[in-house]
C-alpha cells in the first residue's frame, strides 16, 4: 500500500521538467563571482515581493537567522505572534545566534494573528533608560502553526504602520507567502509591503527540493550575503538548485488546487464526524485528545500526518492528487470506528 503523505508539503520529489532543468543549469561558482541562475532566481523573486534585492539560502530557518542577525543587536527584543516559526521551531537561533529576547504575542486578531494595538502595548512606551528595548517586529504569513492562517494586505499594512511608527524594523517569515496570496487575492508585493526583509519558502507547497529567498533592500541583502558565508550557506555551483527554484515558480498559478485539496479533506473528515475548521490554505488541522494514538491508527492505514499541539496537522500539495484525496478519506473512513473512540472519546486509545 503507497503511503499517502500528508506530513508537510515538503516532501514533494522534483518533477521531471525541473530534473531536466537542474541537469541542463547553466552554473558558475557564487562565491566568487555569482552564479547566474541563482542570481537570476533571486532577482525574479525579489521583483515578484517588490524588493530590490534577493539572497538564496538553502533553508528557511537560515533566511530567517540570517533576517534576525541583521535587524537585532545583543539583548534587543523582538516580537512574534505566539508558536511563530523563529521562535519554536528553529532551536533557539533567535537567542543563540541573534541574540535577541524573544516576546510571543497572543493571537488577538484571530488564529495566528495579532493586532496594531498589540505591537502597540509590548512597544510603545519608551520608559527610562533601564527599559528593555524592543527592535523587530517578525510577522509570519501564512501562520503555520495555527493551521496556515492568512494575514490580508491591509492587516499587514496596518501592523508594518504600527511598528514602523514606534522605529521597529520588520521581518516577515514568508515561507508561504504563496499560499496567502493564493488565499486572500492580494499580491505578493502587496503581503510583504514596507518590509526590511521577507523570507518565502521554494521547497514549500512549489516542489523545489531545497531553497528559500531572503528579500530585502540592495545593503541588507549584501550585509546577508556576508552572514550567509559565515553561517556556510555560502554554495558553489548553486544553479543546479537554483534551477530548480526557477521552475518551481512555475507552480503559483496552481497553489489554489492544494487548497481546494484541503477544503475537500475538511468537508470529508466532517461527514465523518470529525470537528474540522474550514482551512484558509492548504493546512488541515484536526484536533484530536489523543494525538499520538490517532497518528498510529492513521499510520497502519497508510495516512502520514503529524502531531501539532493536540491536533493532527495535515498538508495538502502538488504530489497528491484529487484522487489521493479520495483515497485519504476511503482509508480514514475505514478506521473510522477506532478513531472516533480516540477523537471523542475520554481515554486515549490503544
Ligand atoms: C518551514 C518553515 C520555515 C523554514 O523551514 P526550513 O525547513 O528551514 O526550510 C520557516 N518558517 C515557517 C513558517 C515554515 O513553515
Amino acid at each position: 500500500m503507497r503511503a499517502l503523505d500528508f506530513r508537510s508539503d515538503t516532501v514533494t520529489r522534483p518533477s521531471p521538467e525541473m530534473r531536466a532543468a537542474m541537469a541542463s543549469a547553466e552554473v558558475g561558482d557564487d562565491v566568487l563571482d555569482r552564479d547566474p541562475l541563482m542570481d537570476r532566481l533571486e532577482r525574479r523573486v525579489a521583483e515578484l515581493l517588490g524588493l530590490e534585492a534577493g539572497l538564496w539560502t538553502p533553508t528557511g530557518c537560515m533566511a530567517n537567522t540570517i533576517a534576525l542577525m541583521l535587524h537585532l543587536s545583543r539583548g534587543d527584543r523582538f516580537l512574534a505572534p505566539a508558536q511563530a516559526h523563529v521562535l519554536g521551531s528553529e532551536l533557539g537561533t533567535p537567542a543563540w545566534l541573534a541574540q535577541g529576547m524573544p516576546e510571543a504575542l497572543p493571537w488577538e486578531a484571530g488564529p495566528g494573528r495579532i493586532t496594531p494595538m498589540q505591537v502597540f502595548r509590548a512597544a510603545g512606551r519608551p520608559g527610562p533608560y533601564y527599559t528593555l528595548r524592543s527592535a523587530l517586529l517578525c510577522l509570519e504569513n501564512t501562520h503555520n502553526f495555527a493551521g496556515g492562517t492568512c494575514t490580508t494586505a491591509a492587516e499587514h499594512r496596518a501592523l508594518v504602520e504600527q511598528a514602523r511608527a514606534l522605529g521597529l524594523k520588520v521581518h516577515l517569515d514568508g515561507a508561504r507567502l504563496w499560499h496567502a496570496a493564493a488565499a486572500t487575492g492580494d499580491t505578493l508585493a502587496d503581503l510583504a509591503w514596507g518590509a526590511d526583509t521577507v523570507n518565502v519558502c521554494l521547497s514549500k507547497g512549489l516542489g523545489a527540493p531545497m531553497g528559500s529567498v531572503l528579500c530585502g533592500s540592495r545593503d541588507l541583502v549584501e550585509a546577508g550575503r556576508r552572514i550567509r558565508k559565515m553561517l556556510g550557506g555560502g554554495v558553489r555551483q548553486g544553479g543546479i538548485v537554483a534551477a530548480a527554484g526557477l521552475v518551481a515558480l512555475d507552480y503559483l498559478p496552481r497553489v489554489p488546487e492544494d487548497h481546494a485539496k484541503a477544503r475537500r479533506l475538511a468537508d470529508g473528515l466532517r461527514a465523518m464526524g470529525f470537528r474540522v475548521a474550514p482551512p484558509d490554505t492548504n493546512i488541515l488541522l484536526v484536533p484530536v485528545p489523543d494525538a499520538a494514538a490517532a497518528l498510529s491508527i492513521l499510520e497502519g492505514v497508510g495516512v502520514r500526518v503529524l502531531p501539532v499541539g493536540s491536533a493532527l496537522r495535515f498538508i495538502t500539495h502538488r504530489d497528491l492528487a484529487d484522487a489521493d484525496i479520495e483515497e485519504a478519506l476511503d482509508r480514514i473512513r475505514a478506521a473510522a470506528d477506532r478513531l472516533v473512540t480516540t477523537w471523542e472519546g475520554d481515554r486515549p486509545m490503544v
